[in-house]
């Protein structure tokens, strides 16, 4: 299958190298330059637990640089950047061609659907991860699997066979949504206390009241779900954390968001908490930690992209 990987950093570059050797013919789109120059000069380096790095020659291209037809494009931009890229890559996106978004977060599917009818766009949930320490350069561990569904009348089988001949381990679900919402539940509070507290998971999971906290989150994210017509599971996205929390399954690793923060980047929060927020103020309902979390994450990244700006004189983008 023809594959193209828009948004080929930390997780899509892991997906693409699986992808191509399983015999896809496929390629990354990507508009950091450092990155695209380490992948064409010395190849992208995979460095899995703690085995010897291997090098993958992908491929890969910025939007304005690809051609061609695809028969699927998986979309692994962070969300905030999904719809830039959707309109950067317009030029291959033909009739035929499926677009299947992993990224994070609540929204996407409506912002896909701006750019293409229904019956191309699948969404999905991933448990595969992926670190980018950096440019060209990749640490995974583990394993991962995918759940997905046709958001129209796409013909997902296909697709399916294709990512698994790749041992991707994607199953077809028939709701999705309450998938997104799950692990939307779980990062959005993983993801914003670890940047506000200043806390790995394992730290994270050491704090007395950590479950209080996620408990008032996830009631907001539930009456907010029920507003939409989804059924947000507390007791399932508790245990789950629970698990992710436990010392001898937490790691001292940071959730991207803190390490967006600290890169100067823009998070996903207005994808997460600030999504939930939104609608809640929408449907009158109150949404008032996910709103107080939203509000100072966006202070946090204001404030770590002035201090970024005076160590380097300039703004990343
Ligand atoms: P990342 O920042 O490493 O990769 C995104 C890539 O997209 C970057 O290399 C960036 O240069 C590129 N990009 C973004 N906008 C672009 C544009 N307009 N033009 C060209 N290139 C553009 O992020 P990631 O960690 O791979 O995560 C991608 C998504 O997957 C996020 O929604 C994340 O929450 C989700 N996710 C990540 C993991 C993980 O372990 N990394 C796991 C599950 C889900």
């Amino acid at each position: 299958m023809k594959i193209a990987i828009a948004g080929f950093g930390a997780l899509g570059s892991r997906l693409g190298v699986k992808l191509q050797h399983a015999g896809h013919e496929v390629t990354g789109i990507d508009g950091w330059p450092a990155h695209i120059a380490a992948i064409n000069t010395d190849g992208l380096t995979v460095i899995h637990e703690d085995q010897a790095p291997k090098k993958y020659f992908v491929p890969i291209v910025t939007p304005t640089e690809v051609t061609g037809e695809y028969d699927l494009i998986i979309l692994l931009t962070k969300t905030p950047q999904l719809d830039r890229m959707l309109s950067d890559i317009a030029n291959i996106i033909t009739q035929k061609t499926k677009l299947l978004v992993l990224s994070n977060g609540l929204g996407n599917i409506e912002v896909i659907e701006k750019h293409v009818g229904r019956d191309q766009i699948l969404a999905g949930v991933t448990l595969w991860t992926s670190s980018l320490v950096k440019p060209g350069e990749i640490h995974t561990t583990g394993t991962g699997s995918i759940k997905l569904q046709a958001v129209g009348n796409a013909d997902v089988n296909p697709i399916v066979e294709a990512l698994n001949q790749a041992n991707l381990n994607v199953e077809v679900t028939d709701d999705v949504l309450k998938a997104i919402w799950h692990k939307a539940g779980i990062n959005s509070v993983l993801n914003p206390l670890s940047v506000l507290l200043d806390a790995n998971i394992l730290e994270f999971g050491t704090a007395g009241n950590a479950m209080d906290l996620a408990l008032h989150i996830l009631n907001e994210i539930q009456k907010v779900g029920a507003s939409q017509g989804i059924k947000v599971d507390i007791p399932g996205i508790m245990s789950d954390l629970t698990n992710l929390l436990a010392p001898e399954n937490a790691g001292n690793h940071y959730p991207s968001m803190y390490q967006d923060i600290q890169n100067g980047k823009y998070t996903e929060i207005d994808f997460l908490n600030g999504y939930f927020a939104k609608i809640g103020r929408q449907e009158n309902i109150d949404t008032p930690f996910n709103a107080l979390i939203t509000n100072l994450i966006h202070a946090k990244e204001d404030i770590e992209r002035v201090k970024l700006a005076k160590q380097k004189e300039t703004f990343e983008i």
